[in-house]
């Protein structure tokens, strides 16, 4: 956490930003039909405090559904549902889950949905491994330059194989990759998982498996296999961060835990490299690991460029994550749901306030921002002022998936975020 907090901190100073949005991170989460997608953004909500409770569902080859599937569906829909979830992980960090419509490909959709992210992560299945949308989710992240982690998830299924698809990683998706966790125990053994840069094992206790309980010495029988995920990640860094290289050199594999991290930062960052997180969302095992790892590795919006465009003159400006400059945000879903008609936002740059005049860039018209709030899974919670790289909601608002807002200073600059470009990382 302190050097993900440095890094951000190092890139906003070269920036020129001051209390910019370092601890702030927007992903969201991609997958292959069935691969567990939903079960996992619900335990990601209820380890963040979100929700109460887990709804009680064990899986095809499990026993003791409380619910009857469709029941279950409709509240798990209810549950996670919004486009954009706000919540809390770890000191400080304020993380914005957003909703990925996933597999279809080319739809304005999907790519209104990957340009808000700074990061994601995707989910594979542990007997199955890369399938045919995994390669569809990839491809539309690479093309937004998304960074992203790999959660191998099912590890409790017969058949599971995480070497098999760590190979499918590196030899379908063309991207080195590595252990970060390692499972303990296989199939429906599955206990716990091994953290690999610290050598701990972190096993999953209570109902839940809400509670930690880390210990200092690995199971015996994985001694050997997590030796060898550990200089495999350390090779693989080596590989693809020069300055990680040469400390490799020197030190062999006792490398600093901070340097570690900070190559995997910025090797992620740069969409150089994929950390792998091993588990099972259904058993809760593995999950904790895998949000700590948003925080440590996914980019804050300050390590990213992004950019709009100035009227017709196609000319690219430069946006700044700066909550003192002028308003630039973008409308990038509207949502006729449960709460009534939201429109959400992500500004880009400046702030969105209540009762603040602004603009949209596409048909000249002026409004004045009404109710402004920000959704907790099944909750709604009202905000006076969103910030340069938070995410937030409108009421009934009239204007189209896709429009600009500025404030009266962008307007005439008549900018557009709908013909954005690609986002950089700022490495
Ligand atoms: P989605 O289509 O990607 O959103 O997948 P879901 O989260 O709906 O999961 C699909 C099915 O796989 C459901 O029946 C889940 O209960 C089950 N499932 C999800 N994660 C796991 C897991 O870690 N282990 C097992 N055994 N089943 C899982």
């Amino acid at each position: 956490v302190q050097v993900a907090l440095e890094e951000a901190q190092i890139a906003a100073r070269e920036r020129g930003l001051t209390g910019a949005p370092v601890g702030r991170r927007n992903f969201g989460i991609a997958a292959h039909i069935d691969s567990g997608k939903t079960t996992l953004s619900e335990r990601i909500l209820f380890y963040s405090g979100r929700i109460r409770r887990i709804h009680e569902v064990r899986g095809k080859d499990g026993v003791g559904a409380t619910m009857d599937s469709m029941e279950l569906e409709r509240e798990r829909g209810i549950t996670i549902a919004s486009a954009a979830t706000y919540l809390n992980w770890q000191r400080g960090f304020h993380l914005n889950l957003i909703d990925t419509p996933g597999h279809v490909d080319f739809t304005i959709e999907v790519e209104r949905a990957m340009r808000v992210l700074d990061g994601a992560i995707l989910v594979l299945c542990g007997v199955s491994g890369v399938q045919s949308q995994s390669l569809t989710v990839d491809r539309q992240m690479r093309r937004y330059r998304v960074p992203r982690l790999a959660f191998v998830n099912k590890l409790d299924r017969q058949g599971a194989n995480p070497e098999r698809v760590l190979e499918q990683i590196v030899n379908k998706l063309h991207q080195p990759a590595a252990f970060l966790t390692i499972p303990i125990g296989v199939e429906r053994d599955l206990v716990g998982v091994v953290d690999v840069i610290r050598q701990q094992a972190v096993y999953f206790e209570g109902e839940y498996g809400e509670q930690l309980r880390i210990e200092d010495t690995i199971p015996s029988s994985l001694k050997s296999k997590a030796d060898q995920a550990r200089r495999h990640l350390i090779e693989c860094l080596a590989n693809v961060d020069e300055r990680f290289g040469d400390l490799f050199l020197e030190h062999d594999y006792g490398v600093p835990e901070d340097a570690i991290h900070r190559a995997i930062r910025r090797a992620t960052i740069a969409r150089s490299f994929t950390p792998v997180y091993c588990g099972s969302a259904l058993r809760n095992v593995g999950v904790q690991p895998l949000l700590d790892a948003v925080v440590n590795y996914l980019p804050s919006p300050v390590e990213v460029r992004s950019y709009a465009m100035q009227g017709d003159t196609e000319q690219r400006i430069q946006l700044e994550p700066d909550a003192n400059a002028s308003l630039v945000s973008l409308a990038f879903k509207l949502e006729d749901g449960r709460f009534g008609q939201l429109t959400y936002l992500r500004v880009y740059q400046g702030t969105l306030r209540r009762g603040d005049l602004i603009y949209n860039a596409r048909t000249g018209k002026r409004l004045r921002v009404p109710r402004l709030v920000r959704l907790h899974a099944d909750q709604m919670e009202d905000i006076q002022e969103a910030t340069a790289g938070d995410i937030c909601a409108m009421f009934g608002l009239d204007c189209a998936s896709g429009d600009t807002f500025t404030d009266e200073a962008g307007l005439g600059r008549r900018l557009s975020l709908e013909s954005i470009r690609v986002p950089e990382p700022v490495i």
